[in-house]
């Protein structure tokens, strides 16, 4: 079937699933094969889950007039995306970066929705079927779009610009993420740079923290909207910067304390901050916005458990974010301090030097006591009374058990797979 066909389609209803599990009554599905499953199987449960279309690419699932067979379900779903994109006239903003992008994502929504209606990615759908899907979320009452864009490997980016043809690009951060697919910190650059390649080509607008020499540098000949705090010359100059434990931003007269730990947050407010002063929000509905903002998913909460204080940073890490969320933890004004740290995944060939790497980093401290969770620490296990390695999480579990700390304060963080937030479970 034609794409524009396809789309008309589309638009009769009510939305548009790859999921059988979430269909709606009047939905759309489109099923898309995984390593795993075979989704043209589902397509009848959809039809009768209610949903008017299944989209196929295999006809020997063909059910009645309300099946639509089309060559491959994954290309026809970004086809759709990119056709749709042209029949929305709307200013949409396309994010990336190594760490930050859900949050500073979900930020920029709270603000913008202050004046727009405005649509988001939902969660963390960021990927080469997440994109698609958010773009065909926007309806003709969206104002403004936000979408969130991951990568693990090159072209990536440019792929997903094409989709969703952004009018506006941020890029949090260039660290040290997803370093496998990549090809080191170098190829992370370049990799996430394809945004502004496609804002540049088509003399679109970033918006860029001019505190980052690297970003400020690639950016310099671009139609850009600027902040930062220590360089002048900017559209929206911050004032100040405070995290005792939670982050506060000042502009111009205004703090804005927000529920977010960690002082790496404070970049993310602050975008958040410039683009709604960009599309003309009153800087008391912006602050409103933000302070209202509160992060869920395990990113950076503050909870206490009896008698101890706990940072839950459990959601993911890498060298980059778990540098600054250390960093941030050992310079909070606390006592008594302990740092559970879990395993950093698809790190590649830098995986051994980069746990080393922080491990000598926290064997030469004595204000924390470190417990090191995961096969990769372990590798450097050594003997110091303030540092004890695991290999698994329940070794760590039974020790942690008996040795349970009190009137302390803790900082848990590791990559997903690790899932550290059991460790609330102990205390
Ligand atoms: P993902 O790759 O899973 O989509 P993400 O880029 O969306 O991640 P978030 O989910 O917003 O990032 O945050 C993940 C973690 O990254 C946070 O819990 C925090 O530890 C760290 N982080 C957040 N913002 C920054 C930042 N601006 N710079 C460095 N680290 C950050
Ligand atoms: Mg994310």
């Amino acid at each position: 079937m034609e794409i524009e066909a396809l789309h008309k389609l589309f638009l009769e209803c009510s939305a548009l699933s790859t999921d059988t599990r979430k269909i709606e009554k009047g939905s759309m599905f489109v099923a898309i094969k995984g390593e795993k499953f075979n989704a043209n199987t589902f397509a009848a449960e959809a039809l009768q889950k209610g949903a008017s279309y299944v989209v196929i690419d295999d006809e020997a699932y063909y059910i009645d007039q309300r099946t639509i067979l089309v060559k491959d379900g994954l290309n026809a779903l970004q086809e759709l995306a990119k056709y749709h994109r042209q029949f929305l006239n709307i200013p949409i903003i396309s994010l990336t970066g190594s760490n930050g992008k859900t949050t500073t994502k979900e930020l920029i929504h709270v603000v913008l929705s202050k004046k727009f209606k405005t649509k988001a990615t939902v969660g963390n759908l960021n990927n080469h079927i997440g994109v698609p899907l958010t773009l065909l979320s926007f309806t003709q009452e969206t104002e403004i779009g936000i979408v969130e864009m991951g990568a693990n490997h090159q072209k990536e980016i440019a792929f997903l610009c094409e989709i969703a043809q952004p009018d506006y690009g941020y890029i949090t951060n260039f660290g040290k993420a997803h370093l496998e697919g990549f090809g080191g910190v170098e190829g992370v650059i370049k990799g996430k740079s394809e945004m502004y390649s496609y804002l540049k080509s088509t003399d679109k607008i970033a918006f860029v923290n001019l505190d980052d020499v690297i970003q400020a540098e690639k950016t310099a000949e671009f139609k850009r909207f600027t902040f930062a705090k220590e360089t002048t010359a900017v559209d929206v100059k911050i004032d100040a910067i405070e995290a005792n434990p939670f982050v506060t931003v000042t502009y111009e007269a205004t703090s804005i304390k927000s529920n977010l730990i960690g002082i790496y947050n404070a970049n993310n407010l602050n975008a958040a901050l410039a683009m709604g002063i960009y599309f003309k929000i009153p800087i008391v509905e912006i602050q409103e916005a933000l302070e209202g903002y509160v992060p869920e998913n395990n990113r950076s909460q503050l909870l206490t458990k009896g008698s101890n204080q706990i940072i839950l940073d459990a959601y993911n890490a890498n060298p980059s974010s778990m540098a600054a969320a250390i960093d941030n933890f050992l310079q909070l004004d606390l006592t008594n301090k302990y740092l559970i740290l879990g395993d950093m995944f698809e790190l590649g060939d830098e995986s051994a030097l980069e746990h080393k790497k922080l491990v000598q980093k926290l064997a030469s401290q004595s204000e924390a006591t470190c417990f090191f969770v995961g096969k990769a620490f372990y590798e450097n296990q050594f003997s110091q009374d303030n540092i004890k390695f695991f290999e698994t999480f329940d070794t760590f579990a039974a020790y942690f058990k008996s040795h349970l700390p009190s009137n302390a304060s803790l900082l848990i963080k590791g990559s997903r797979g690790m899932a550290l937030e059991r460790t609330l479970e102990l205390l």
